[in-house]
């Protein structure tokens, strides 16, 4: 069967399944989130496997972020589900006098979930997680790109799960534009932007919702007042001991004083031995790049620097491994591709002189060394060198809005500052990530970063659609004389 038809007889049944109305039911829920969790309990190696298969994902870090969130989701779901799904009383007005009135969470119907590569197991099952406890159907499309976590997660939601209500389809471009053309209640995306406007306008061909997970460059100003040994700490931790850059929420580039950036850059290099070693090359605590087109992407950012005095730490990488060590990278122009684009790997940019010149690469010959020294001398740092950091908002909000925006300093007014004035998707004062593990707080982008959240409760609704409902008795006609007499007083000036 073609992709297209093999696409629209599973939206088919499931559509039929929904129409039963055996997944709205609390009983049915329940059963599908217990089976979740056990499935996670009990098929834990096979998911830590997976993940070391695809990207050398160490057992610590995959154990935290993939399999203890997921399980979080799932607990807090089954616990909070029956509060979730009872409808929220709301005030009613005069007009309506005797009413009451609700909100009613009702699924939506059959929904796709679309996700990514580099938690290949909690992003696909943390809005599989909402999706049922709203009550939807729901078909998963894992990424290609994690093909082991892939497959594992189309035998494993088979053997746990209901099958005529919950499905994964495996595949690539082909398999997943033949799902885009189908009619769905709701699409959950993962990835990056530019695949998300694809999804996008696919949706809009039926007019579906979508929740669009994106990325972007998420920065992280460092002020001089800082515990710098915690600070450096939760950087490293949010960047290479997650998944070794490759996280949305990363840090992307950090932004300090022209002074402070030498200290800075020592604590880097001195906690970054304590986290993986002398040569973090042979370190099992660091995830590999997850391809050879990602790492050949990621190959040329650190290129463009060879031979220049750009690169102050790292800058190694090993092609038939596909690692790439920790990479700091010291003052690259504002406007290079390194700063343009979101960088999703090891490298990290500190800017202390926000130039938007472009600096020249290295030069290759005579002509062009000295057109680069002219260039060189037209972009050295004069009137930008970051001495206040309030100077770095301007340049945050010059670009596109981030997934998450991240602070180190001990300055109250800097903070309020920064949160009033840095517009972002979730952002974090003294550390990095630790939003995503909140479920009381929302998850997603704004902007170029995305649109729509989810984690706990958010995720329940983001599968729900709120229906307004008025109940009235045959008690009492205020209302109706009031309509009456405004049709009264209209026909008067009539
Ligand atoms: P991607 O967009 O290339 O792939 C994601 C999904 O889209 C995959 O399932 C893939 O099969 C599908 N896809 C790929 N090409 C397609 C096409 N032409 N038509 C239809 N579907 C297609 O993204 P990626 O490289 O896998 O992910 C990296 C991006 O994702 C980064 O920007 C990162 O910041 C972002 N990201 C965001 C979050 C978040 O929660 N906001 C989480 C992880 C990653």
């Amino acid at each position: 069967m073609a992709e297209e038809e093999k696409a629209s007889a599973l939206v088919k049944e499931l559509r039929e399944s929904f129409n039963t109305g055996k997944t709205k039911k609390y009983e049915w829920r329940v059963s599908q989130l217990e089976n979740i969790l056990k499935m996670v309990e009990q098929r834990e190696k096979d998911i830590l496997s997976a993940l070391h298969k695809d990207l050398s994902k160490p057992e610590q870090e995959a154990f935290i972020s993939e399999v203890s969130l997921t399980k979080g989701s799932c607990t807090l779901a089954l616990k909070e589900l029956k509060h979730w799904m009872m409808p929220q009383k709301v005030k009613t007005s005069m007009t309506t006098f005797p009413s009451s009135a609700e909100i009613v969470s009702e699924p939506l119907g059959v929904v796709l979930v679309i996700s990514t590569w580099n938690y290949p197991f909690m992003l696909s099952l943390d809005p599989v997680i909402g999706a049922i406890a709203a009550g939807n159907t729901v078909v998963l499309k894992p990424s290609e790109i994690a093909p082991a976590t892939s497959s594992m997660l189309a035998k494993l939601l088979e053997e746990y799960t209901d099958n005529s209500a919950i499905r994964v389809v495996e595949g690539a471009v082909a398999e997943t534009s033949a799902l885009l053309e189908q009619k769905w209640d709701k699409i959950f995306y993962t990835g990056s932007g530019r695949i998300g406007r694809i999804v996008m306008s696919a949706a809009a061909k039926h007019l579906t919702p979508v929740i669009l997970e994106l990325g972007g460059k998420c920065p992280a100003v460092v002020d001089t007042d800082v515990d710098l040994q915690v600070a450096v700490r939760r950087i490293i931790a949010g960047k290479w001991a997650c998944c070794n850059g490759q996280a949305c929420i990363a840090p992307d580039y950090l932004i300090t004083t022209k002074a402070f950036a030498a200290k800075l850059i020592d604590a880097l290099i001195l906690e970054l031995k304590v986290f993986f070693g002398d040569n973090p090359m042979e370190s099992k605590d660091i995830s590999r790049i997850v391809n050879l087109y990602h790492f050949t992407r990621l190959s040329k950012l650190i290129d463009d620097y060879k031979v220049s005095d750009k690169i102050v730490l790292g800058g190694q990488r090993n092609e038939n491994q596909l690692k790439i060590a920790p990479t700091i990278l010291l003052d690259v122009p504002e406007d290079s591709l390194i700063m343009e684009e979101e960088i999703f790997g090891p490298i990290l940019p500190i800017l202390t002189c926000l130039s938007r010149a472009s600096c020249p690469s290295p030069a290759y010959s005579f002509l062009t060394f000295i057109l680069s020294l002219l260039i060189v001398l037209r972009c050295t740092c004069i009137d930008n060198i970051v001495e206040n950091l309030e100077d770095s908002f301007a340049v945050i909000n010059s670009r596109s809005k981030p997934l998450a925006a991240y602070l180190f300093t001990n300055n109250e007014e800097l903070k309020k500052d920064f949160v009033k004035n840095i517009s972002s998707g979730g952002m974090v004062i003294n550390d990095t990530i630790l939003h995503v593990t909140v479920s009381g707080l929302p998850f997603g982008g704004v902007g170029e970063s995305g649109m729509g959240s989810y984690h706990g409760k958010f995720s329940f609704d983001a599968f729900s659609h709120k229906k307004a409902v008025l109940y009235r008795s045959f008690e009492g006609d205020s209302s109706t004389r009031f309509h009456h007499a405004i049709v009264r007083s209209q026909e008067g000036k009539n």
